[in-house]
């Protein structure tokens, strides 16, 4: 990461350095990504709401898509829960397969020596299981954006479509986007795209799920209130201190025609005293002074908001429940 000097003109402060990592420039350049924040509702309950939604479900597309034979060997012998998958998705299709265990369905008896003519006839129900499952996924959410932008009036393009193909034969995933000859698991020699069934799977594309999952989205909806007080506003920089540690900082914000800045952190989770000391060790090591924490935590507690204040921070809460004035009221500086 490059880190230069950030000195806007009219402000008479001490310099600051500061870059971006490359990972985050990607998510922030995601045309989705983009959508999201120009519908101006980050902070809005009922968006919130959607978008929170439709992150659990695509999550859940992707675990499919990245679903492995491996995966599989894995849910019938060894655990039903794995490290690093997506827990639920896995929980699901392992019962679905524990269903299809039945002996009426899965007419062979595991033992050692037909493992994996066994796993031939699992892996039937599983793939069947998953393409139904993705099936689901994506109709809950079409209706979950349609129902949405009927009641809001408004037309939403946040949404990305995945082109699956699976095998016509055992309904295994082939290929995503793009149809692959290939093997097929199943012995299947896949020449021709007749011999795939397609289906389109709309869903929150990898940038969107980071910046969901990450908060950026916290940051970037503070950043437009900011912006409506008329500030000079950065989102998600890293800011050299002076011990040379790079301290990544939500917001920073300029106050034109008063020489003053200030600094942010956005949490979406409860604020806890951790929180107030490093956020106040950040502040002392970049130069500065005077910091803001918004949260969409309900209610944070008196005493968390004393230690706050003793280190110069205000707390801004619960700021998905909060009309955009009140929210606006609640920053002193101008
Ligand atoms: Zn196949």
């Amino acid at each position: 990461m490059k880190v230069k000097i950030h000195n806007p003109n009219g402000f008479n402060l001490p310099p600051i350095m500061i870059g971006k990592r490359k990972y985050r420039i990607n998510i922030e350049e995601d045309q989705k990504v983009k959508n999201i924040i120009n519908t101006k509702l980050l902070l809005n309950n009922d968006f919130n709401k959607l978008y929170s939604k439709i992150l659990e479900k695509s999550k859940a597309v992707v675990f499919y898509f990245n679903f492995k034979e491996d995966d599989l060997k894995h849910i019938l012998f060894i655990s039903p829960i794995k490290k690093n998958l997506y827990e639920e998705e896995y929980i699901k299709l392992y019962t679905a397969l524990r269903k299809a265990r039945h002996p009426s369905r899965i007419r062979i008896k595991y033992n050692k020596n037909n493992e994996e003519k066994y796993l031939l006839e699992v892996r039937k129900n599983s793939y069947k299981a998953i393409k139904k499952r993705l099936k689901d996924l994506n109709r809950q959410i079409e209706n979950y954006i349609n129902h949405f932008e009927q009641k809001k009036g408004i037309d939403l393009n946040i949404l990305s479509s995945s082109s699956v193909y699976f095998c016509k034969k055992c309904n295994k995933i082939l290929s995503i986007d793009k149809f692959k000859q290939q093997k097929c698991i199943c012995e299947e020699e896949i020449t021709r795209v007749s011999q795939t069934e397609q289906m389109p799977v709309h869903h929150f594309n990898q940038n969107v799920i980071n910046f969901l999952e990450y908060n950026y989205w916290l940051e970037f909806a503070i950043d437009y209130i900011l912006k409506r007080k008329n500030l000079i506003t950065l989102i998600g920089q890293e800011v050299l201190g002076n011990s040379g540690v790079c301290h990544e900082i939500d917001n920073i914000v300029y106050c034109p025609n008063e020489n003053y800045r200030f600094f942010c952190e956005c949490k979406n989770s409860e604020v806890k005293e951790s929180d107030i000391f490093i956020f106040s060790g950040k502040m002392i090591d970049i130069g500065g002074n005077k910091g803001y924490i918004f949260t969409t935590s309900e209610n944070v507690s008196d005493k968390i908001k004393r230690l706050a204040r003793s280190k110069n921070i205000d707390i801004i809460e619960n700021v998905l429940n909060k009309d955009l004035n009140s929210l606006l009221n609640e920053i002193k500086e101008v």
